[in-house]
Parts: structure tokens; C-alpha cells; sequence
């Protein structure tokens, strides 16, 4: 039998992580579709993806002199990165034909990316500045992405078999799909279930702030409905309308992104129903961008804590270059680099100084921090204030690292000696720079969140934080797992830490576990042969 041809699929994502110099991304999401596109073009899967062109970028964020952060504009030169593709799409908005330009990123070595943005400059506020901006500039953004991005598909003489919407930003995708058949003369009802066969929706967050709504007035008010009607919108989206049900209501088959959050998501969505089933897929991280090449040779015969050392110094040089501390080569290295969101807990281990503060002093233990809040959150702003004051409090052995970025990250998860991750169980749906981090032989230690608990082998490749229990009430879970944290830094990593022979050999087994497990290669073949398969018209779905 031959096998079946693969679907062609259109990947949709409101950000894209693929470079620094691009910057159309803000964190996590973007990072994980950048490699996602990346593992598609290196292994030549049938993929396009679709996005808008941030002009302004998210944000480059500093810290004040009073220790506040700073935020501005994050404009660069990007025409260098993009090709016009010659087509034009235009989306109604409020009743007026906003016309969009379609670009081409013209970078070898990923899937196709398709950018959208106005081609008038009195339109160009849509799209300046990525999560930037009020509610109703926020739907006007995911009006271009979903209703522009299924044209612009069309535009460039694509049909795909499968939509697949990264999260909820992209659902407006599916109201076009719909209104498309009903054009032809379907109702609703046929329209929906026709189009429901070709989507794939992904969620992302366990935390209920997370997933957007919208008031349905709004949205009406917009024509981001496009034909579908009050109460049809109702039924797909809710009142307000959530992104997330909406999605995975218009979808036949979701997925979660780790085992654990596929639990979590299964469980806080029952209530909701008519839904598609939600499996989980685990992400992955592209090895290609992530894993040092000097790692991945001396895996093969050469010397793995050699390697460190030199991966770690050069992770040292950039901390003086930027902030004049020079941390010390020989003692630990724990870095921790978040987005500031309170149940990532990034002060974490600094909360009892009378048991971080003699490590910090004597030096035996050093921290670096690094994350950005969302400019317009203000508990994250407060987040990152208290971080960065806490650290003051250890000038020669706790640093704050401004402006996360790619750039940044990578050179955190490859030169730190352990990657500290605490957030409240189980809000932390996957967590991919731990993935980095082990790629590169950078221990985990970590609570039994997102990913960790298919990762971890305790003592073997990393370190467990407490025994994998959540807590309901949050004050007590706190002060539980910062007492784990302390015995399991105490009792096992800095012994481990004294112990050459010892550390490489659990380096060794992280990297080995990374590479199997974690790689987005791995990610996109699941997506690929499980849920992109295309079920056949009639047949029950087998999921
Ligand atoms: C990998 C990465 C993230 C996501 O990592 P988490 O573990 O989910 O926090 C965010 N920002 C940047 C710059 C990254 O490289």
C-alpha cells in the first residue's frame, strides 16, 4: 500500500520567534512557532505559516535608575528579511476595506512565513506593536491574522488541507472558512461541521487570564463575525466570546502541550461543551538554534565539563559587559529567565534570606535572573521591580539581566550550570527553556511542572522539586516548595557540583534525554502523523 500523501497545512501564530534581529515575538508561544517552522523546513513537511509583521516589534524593556521597568518601541530595520510577495488581500474592519501587503521572510531553513501588514500608513497602527494597544485594536489584530491570513493564502494560490491555530489569536480564521461556504449557499450548521474536519487548534495556558474573551458587541461591531450570526457566534465562542472555546469548538481535533497540561486542560474545559478532544502533543525545541555545536561534538569523545566551562565563560564575559559583575567561573551557576507572571515565582529562592543569603555571600551560590513583563501588566511591572530590588541585595553574586531575548536565552541556557524553574503547579503548561537547558547539558531542577515530570530523572539528569503534588491554597504550596528547593540545592546539587566526574555524567544523560524527547523535530512528526491526519467524511474520530 502506498502511504498517504501528507496534508498541506496552514499554520497560524500571532508571533514568531526566529531571530532576534526579526523581532515579532514576545516570549514562549513565539519561540515555540519558530521552531516549529524550522523543524518543518528542515525535515520538508508540507507547511506554511501565516503572521502579521510587527513593525515596532513587543518591547525593548530596561531598567530605571528607581528600578522600574522602562519600556520602549523595538523598530529595526528589517526590510533586509522580507520579500514582497507582489499580492494584496484587504479585511473589512468597522465596514472599511483595510487593504493588507503580503510578505515573504526571505531566511532559508525554515517553513514558508507568510507576514501581513496595511499597506496604508494610516492603517499601520494595527500592526505596530505586537500585544500592544486596547481590546478593540487587539481584535482588529486578530482580524487581520485569521480573516487576511486565509486570504492571503488564497492570494498566493494555496489550498491547505488543515488550518492549524497556535493558540486562540487565529480563530477568526475559521468564522472566514465558514462564511466562505455559506456564500456557496450552506447553512451554519453544514458550514460548521464541514470546516471543523480541516481545523487543529492548540492551547497554551492553564491560567484562566490567559485565555482571551471578548464582548460579543464588539466583535459584531467589527465584523469579525463576518456572516455568522449573533447567536451562532454565541454558540461557537460563548458570551463574551473565548478565543480558547471558540477554538476548540471549531476545531475536530486540540491538544495540550505537555502530558500533565493535557490533564489540566481536559479538566478545566469539561464544563465547556460540544469541544474537541484534546490530546497531548509535548513541545520540543529546535536543536539547530538551541543546542551549542560544540556540545553536540563533545558528546561524541571530546570533554562535556571542558565544554561547560568554556559555554560558561563566555555567558560570564557578556554578564560583565553588560552589568560590570564579574561572577566567578568556579561556583554554581543558577540562572532563571521568565516571563514575570506570579505563579512563575521568580523570587522565589530568594524569599528566606536567611538561607540563601550565607550562599550568596560566601559565594558558593550565584543567581542570574533574567525576563520581561508585559508593558501594559501592571502586577508584572510590580513583579520585575521586586526581582530586581531583591537581587540589589546581593551585588557580587545575584544579577538581573535586562531585555530577555533570543539572543539572551540562548546564551543563558547554555552557560549557566543549573536551570531553576518553580512555577505553581501545574500552571506552567510546558516551559521550553528548560528543554534548551538540558540540550545543552545545563541541569533542570525544577518542580514536577510542564514538561519536567516526562523529562526528569531524579539524581540522573537533573532534579525534582518536591514530589510532584499541587497545592490549592497558594501561600501554603509556597512555602512548601521553597523548603524543597533549599534541601534539594543543599543535599544534591552542590555536592553533585564538587563532583566532576559525576556532573558529566549527568550533563551526558541530559543531553541524551533532550535530544530524544525534546527536539521540535520530534514535535512536528506528532503533529504530522497524528493530528493533521486529515479523518475521512463520515468516520468517527479515532483520537
Ligand atoms: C524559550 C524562551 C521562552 C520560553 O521559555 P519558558 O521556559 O516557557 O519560560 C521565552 N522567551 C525566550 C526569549 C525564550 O528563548
Amino acid at each position: 500500500m502506498r502511504p498517504e500523501p501528507l496534508p498541506l497545512v496552514a499554520y497560524f501564530c500571532m508571533e514568531y520567534g526566529l531571530h532576534e534581529e526579526l523581532p515579532i515575538y514576545a516570549g514562549g508561544l513565539g519561540v515555540l512557532a519558530g521552531d516549529y517552522i524550522k523543524s518543518a523546513g528542515d525535515l520538508r513537511l508540507p507547511l506554511v505559516a501565516v503572521g502579521l509583521l510587527w513593525r515596532g516589534g513587543y518591547s525593548h524593556q530596561h531598567i530605571g535608575a528607581d528600578g522600574q521597568p522602562i519600556d520602549s518601541d523595538d523598530a529595526r530595520d528589517v526590510a533586509h528579511l522580507l520579500k514582497p510577495t507582489l499580492k494584496e488581500v484587504s479585511v473589512t474592519v468597522e465596514g472599511r476595506e483595510v487593504r493588507c501587503q503580503i510578505w515573504q521572510v526571505d531566511r532559508s531553513g525554515n517553513a514558508p512565513l507568510y507576514l501581513l501588514e496595511p499597506v496604508n500608513e494610516q492603517d499601520r497602527w494595527m500592526t505596530r506593536r505586537l500585544y500592544g494597544g486596547a481590546e478593540h485594536e487587539r481584535v482588529i489584530q486578530e482580524m487581520i491574522l485569521g480573516i487576511g491570513g486565509v486570504r492571503a493564502l488564497r492570494a498566493l494560490g494555496l489550498s491547505p488541507d488543515v488550518y492549524h491555530f497556535n493558540e486562540g489569536h487565529a480563530v477568526f480564521a475559521g468564522l472566514e472558512l465558514i462564511a466562505d461556504q455559506m456564500a456557496a449557499g450552506k447553512s451554519f450548521e453544514t458550514a460548521w461541521a464541514e470546516v471543523r474536519s480541516q481545523i487543529v487548534f492548540t492551547t497554551h495556558t492553564p491560567v484562566e487570564a490567559g485565555n482571551e474573551s471578548h464582548p460579543l458587541d464588539l466583535l459584531l461591531g467589527l465584523g469579525a463575525n463576518r456572516s455568522v450570526r449573533r447567536e451562532d457566534m454565541a454558540r461557537l465562542g460563548g458570551e463574551p466570546f473565548n478565543m480558547t472555546v471558540a477554538g476548540l469548538r471549531l476545531a475536530s481535533r486540540a491538544n495540550a502541550v505537555s502530558d500533565l497540561h493535557g490533564d489540566t486542560a481536559r479538566e478545566m474545559w469539561r464544563h465547556v461543551g460540544d469541544t474537541a478532544p484534546i490530546v497531548a502533543i509535548t513541545n520540543g525545541v529546535h536543536p539547530g538554534t538551541w543546542q551549542d555545536p560544540r556540545i553536540r561534538l563533545a558528546l561524541h569523545g571530546g570533554d562535556l565539563w571542558e565544554t561547560h566551562r568554556e559555554l560558561k565563560e563566555e555567558l560570564l564575559h557578556e554578564v560583565e559587559r553588560r552589568t560590570r559583575v564579574r561572577l566567578r567561573p568556579d561556583a554554581l551557576l543558577v540562572g532563571f529567565a521568565r516571563r514575570a507572571a506570579a505563579y512563575k515565582r521568580s523570587d522565589l529562592i530568594l524569599r528566606d534570606p536567611s538561607r540563601i543569603g550565607p550562599w550568596l555571600e560566601r559565594g558558593d551560590v550565584q543567581l542570574l535572573f533574567s525576563g520581561k513583563c508585559h508593558p501594559q501588566d501592571e502586577a508584572g511591572r510590580m513583579l520585575v521591580a521586586n526581582l530586581v530590588q531583591a537581587v540589589r541585595r546581593y551585588p557580587k553574586s545575584a544579577v538581573f539581566l535586562e531585555d530577555y531575548d533570543l539572543r539572551l536565552g540562548r546564551l543563558l541556557t547554555r552557560g549557566c550550570d543549573i536551570w531553576l524553574n518553580n512555577p505553581r503547579r501545574p500552571l506552567e503548561a510546558s516551559g521550553t527553556s528548560g528543554m534548551k537547558a538540558a540540550m545543552n547539558g545545563v541541569l533542570n531542577l525544577s518542580v514536577l511542572d510542564g514538561w519536567w515530570p516526562e523529562g526528569c530523572q531524579h539524581g540522573v539528569n537533573g532534579w525534582q522539586i518536591g514530589d510532584g503534588r499541587s497545592e490549592a491554597d497558594a501561600r501554603v504550596g509556597d512555602d512548601r516548595d521553597l523548603a524543597a528547593l533549599y534541601e534539594t540545592l543543599a543535599k544534591d546539587v552542590l555536592p553533585a557540583f564538587g563532583d566532576r566526574a559525576h556532573w558529566s555524567r549527568m550533563m551526558r544523560a541530559s543531553i541524551e534525554m533532550a535530544q530524544w524527547g525534546f527536539s521540535s523535530h520530534r514535535m512536528v512528526r506528532d503533529y504530522f502523523y497524528s493530528l493533521y491526519r486529515v479523518p475521512a467524511v463520515g468516520q468517527a474520530m479515532a483520537v
